[in-house]
């Protein structure tokens, strides 16, 4: 279910923004734009839904539009075109009442720079949510302390800001935001001033967090690595236009562009793709107990390899010689005597951890999820296909004001991600753009 529905957002910057947009609708990229009438594009027809309890991250370079876009959600910006609805209501017809209200208890913001007030404790900071929206002091306390020890910060609540490290900074933020019980939590680069160290603890406490309380977690970071780990999706912004929007491995296996293809070059997919986003279903199940049934399904779906399910739960490996050597031994052993034991893969697996089992096979290895069902079968090949980024098509379809860049931006973005994901399957697809590839 989307609980923030974005529906062709355009944010232009500058004292005329209405005429602006007729000239960016005529044509102008985000440089003639500015060279021509001294507005910044900031945002471009972005559409985009987020559903309930996601982390929903947004990327790009700096000046990409991401900040531009989060401040929408709670009305911080208005837009020059477009529509914004949260939970159904439609953020740009509140009224001042209605829309401080929304803020107070609708969303809480973490900031890049913690945004903490330096003549208040570490206790009056979290608790000033809870103070501006009424709550007595005792209650008040009562939730801050409990938030406080929940971040890992007992015994600090006395402290000033001043005193404390950054990443602790970070925590009194995340306690204060937590602790107003917002549904959604917009964050707004809130870890890149963090230490590598510091903020991978802080990613785990903010995943840990989400499974644990159900949030909408609008996430922004320009670090790939940081959106593939903590995302449920990932949105893909670039000169104020969206690029794409997938979970991690649409994004890997599918780049929609070579912007995004260019990002994701150096990123470590053996550990981010699991082996479930690059199985296939097998060419041939057999049930039963029947060899002769067996073969026949071999031969007539022309396999070498069979896999043997019964109740879905994968029994073992058959090849189309050993069962043809059964049934003309004819010495009444049925298929589940005949099947061959074999490695098999988790569908959770990285693929890191699958690879080494899959070059031991000459057959593509079955996957199994957690109760031993199988979900499909994946070979080392093709593994290691999914493992090779695809190279980017052409130098000029990147720039900057591409003719392809605007091609993308029609289309909404979401639906793009979508399409991708569910028209075939994204390994598929990826071994279809290596084979271009050559
Ligand atoms: P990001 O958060 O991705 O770094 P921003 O959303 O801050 O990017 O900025 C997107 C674009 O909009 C940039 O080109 C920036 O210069 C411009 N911009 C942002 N805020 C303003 C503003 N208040 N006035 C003019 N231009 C702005
Ligand atoms: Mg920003």
């Amino acid at each position: 279910m989307s609980l923030i529905e974005v529906k062709n957002v355009t944010k232009i910057f500058g004292p005329n923004p209405k005429a602006a947009l007729q000239r960016y609708r005529d044509g102008l990229s985000k440089e003639e734009l500015l060279a021509e009438t001294g507005h910044t594009l900031g945002l471009a027809d972005v559409s985009l839904s987020i559903g309930k309890g996601q982390i929903f991250v947004i990327m790009g370079l700096s000046g990409s539009g991401k900040s531009t876009l989060i401040r929408h959600f709670n009305r911080l910006i208005d837009p020059t075109d477009g529509q914004i609805l949260v939970d159904g209501d439609d953020v740009i017809k509140m009224s001042i009442r209605q829309l401080e209200r929304f803020r107070r208890t609708k969303m809480s913001m973490v900031f890049q720079r913690f945004g903490l007030m330096p003549h208040r404790t570490v206790l009056q900071n979290v608790a000033y949510g809870l103070k501006v929206r009424g709550v007595g002091r005792a209650e008040r306390e009562a939730k801050a302390m409990e938030w406080i020890e929940r971040v890992g910060l007992s015994g600090y609540d006395g402290q000033y800001p001043t005193q404390l490290s950054g990443g602790m900074q970070q925590r009194v933020g995340l306690a204060r935001a937590l602790a107003t019980d917002a549904e959604i939590l917009l964050m707004d680069e809130a870890f890149s001033a963090l230490d590598p160290l510091i903020r991978s603890q802080m990613q785990d406490q903010l995943i840990e967090l989400q499974s644990e309380l159900g949030k909408t977690i609008v996430f922004i970071t320009h670090d790939l690595d940081e959106a593939l780990r903590i995302g449920d999706q990932i949105a893909i912004l670039k000169d104020g236009r969206l690029s794409q929007v997938g979970t991690p491995p649409e994004i890997l296996l599918n780049p929609a562009d070579d912007y995004v293809t260019e990002f994701v070059r150096d990123v470590n997919r053996a550990r981010v793709l699991t082996v479930e986003t690059v199985m296939r279903p097998p060419k041939t199940r057999l049930t039963g107990a029947d060899i002769d049934k067996a073969l026949g399904e071999m031969r007539r779906t022309n396999a070498d390899w069979g896999y043997v399910v019964e109740d879905g739960r994968y029994l073992g490996v058959a090849t189309q010689e050993s069962l043809a050597a059964a049934v003309s031994a004819n010495d009444g052993r049925n298929l589940y005597e005949v099947a061959e034991d074999g490695p098999t893969v988790s569908a959770a697996d990285a693929l890191e951890a699958a690879l080494p089992a899959a070059l031991e096979t000459d057959y593509p290895l079955p996957v199994v999820d957690k109760e031993g069902l199988l979900m499909g079968v994946v070979s080392g090949r093709e593994m290691s296909s999914a493992l090779t980024p695809p190279k980017v098509a052409s130098a000029a379809a990147a720039e900057p004001g591409g003719s392809a860049g605007r091609a993308g931006g029609a289309a909404p973005a979401s639906t793009a991600g979508k399409t991708a994901a569910t028209a075939e399957s994204p390994a598929a697809a990826h071994r279809e753009t290596a084979k271009l590839d050559g």
